[in-house]
């Protein structure tokens, strides 16, 4: 079966059309007919050659939504037509402590989405059933493609570091991962503070569900801020003042960074140990992280703020998440 995609066919080549051969599927794997598909900065990192110049030809696509069309023998509990989501990942060894615990994601075995394999830039991806998830009815195809990697990563954060009572929680920047933090923060119960270098942003925050707004590059409001939150989930790819935001935390806070930095992340260690402070990362979630987050964002119609753009169209509209231009998200609508 021939599968028509878009791939660059090198580091910074536009998208074309390209076709690939499925043989035989396996007997854990399903074909997914793509109805939409995200576009992440991740999408942006590997197209330009960031993460390995010897993943070309390339089809990007990791927050795919469609519906499953053909079955290995082995999957016996989807349905033809029924509605999934795939994100990241899209394999495991399914043998290890971290795969035993459902935490799939720190997996050593695990396997990408669109980095040696074909992603969702097309109009069908075949992936292990097992990195498959369920759409809850409530949530909209084009709202929820970028809960599968955009999503899941601040969800993950929020609900690991967050705990079960409802906690002072920071958001550092207002982007396509910060507009999915403040809407969780807020539905989780969390007390919820926005951080942006734009005032522009304030009244976009507090709809998205931020109660205060504070702006970073404001000093005075930055100091009035000092020791009021237990968790910062911090989306920005450009480094900050890190100290600044370590003064903001309460005893026993938390600076979470989601963004994939460049370089050192420089923390004054004594501003760390005066009162128990933390600083963490975090990637993705596990499949049963995964499919929380997917019910949740339902119950609570958390969805992506989406520009729906043709696939067609996808090279113009790379060039916006590039450029750091969507809000918040791009969706591609590959049918
Ligand atoms: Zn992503
Ligand atoms: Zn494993």
């Amino acid at each position: 079966m021939k599968i028509h995609a878009f791939a660059a066919l090198k580091p910074k080549g536009s998208l074309q059309p390209f076709d690939y051969d499925v043989k035989e599927l396996g007997p854990k794997e399903v074909l997914i007919k793509v109805s939409h598909c995200g576009i992440c900065h991740s999408d942006v990192h590997l197209l330009d050659g960031d993460w390995g110049k010897d993943i070309f030809p390339l089809v990007p696509g990791h927050e795919v939504v469609g519906t499953v069309e053909k079955l290995g023998d082995e999957i016996k509990y989807w349905k033809k037509g029924q509605r999934v989501g795939v994100g990241w990942q899209c394999g495991s060894c399914f043998a290890c402590e971290w795969c035993n615990k459902g935490e799939e994601n720190l997996c050593s075995g695990s396997k990408a989405t669109c980095r040696g394999h074909h992603g969702g830039f097309a109009e069908r991806v075949v992936v292990d059933g097992r990195f498959a998830f369920p759409l809850p009815e409530e949530l909209d195809s084009a709202k929820a493609a970028p809960l599968l990697c955009g999503g899941i990563t601040v969800y993950s954060p929020l609900r690991r570091l967050g705990g079960a009572v409802p906690k002072r929680v920071g958001v550092v920047g207002i982007g396509g991962l910060g507009h999915f933090a403040l809407q969780f923060g807020r539905a989780m119960g969390h007390e919820v503070t926005a951080f942006s270098t734009s005032p522009a942003k304030e009244a976009e925050a507090q709809r998205l569900g931020a109660h205060r707004f504070v702006l970073t590059n404001d000093k005075k409001a930055m100091k009035a801020a000092k020791g009021s939150l237990d968790l910062i989930v911090s989306t920005v790819n450009v480094h900050q003042d890190w100290n600044v935001f370590i003064d903001i935390l309460r005893p026993n806070g938390t600076l979470c960074t989601v963004g994939a930095l460049p370089g050192d992340m420089s923390v004054s260690p004594t501003a760390l140990l005066v009162d128990q402070k933390s600083v963490a990362g975090s990637v993705i979630g596990g499949r049963p992280m995964i499919g929380e987050m997917l019910s949740f964002a339902g119950r609570h119609n958390v969805g992506a703020q989406a520009e729906i753009v043709p696939l067609s169209r996808v090279n113009e509209v790379i060039d916006k998440v590039r450029r750091g231009k969507a809000r918040y998200r791009i969706v591609l609508a590959c049918e």
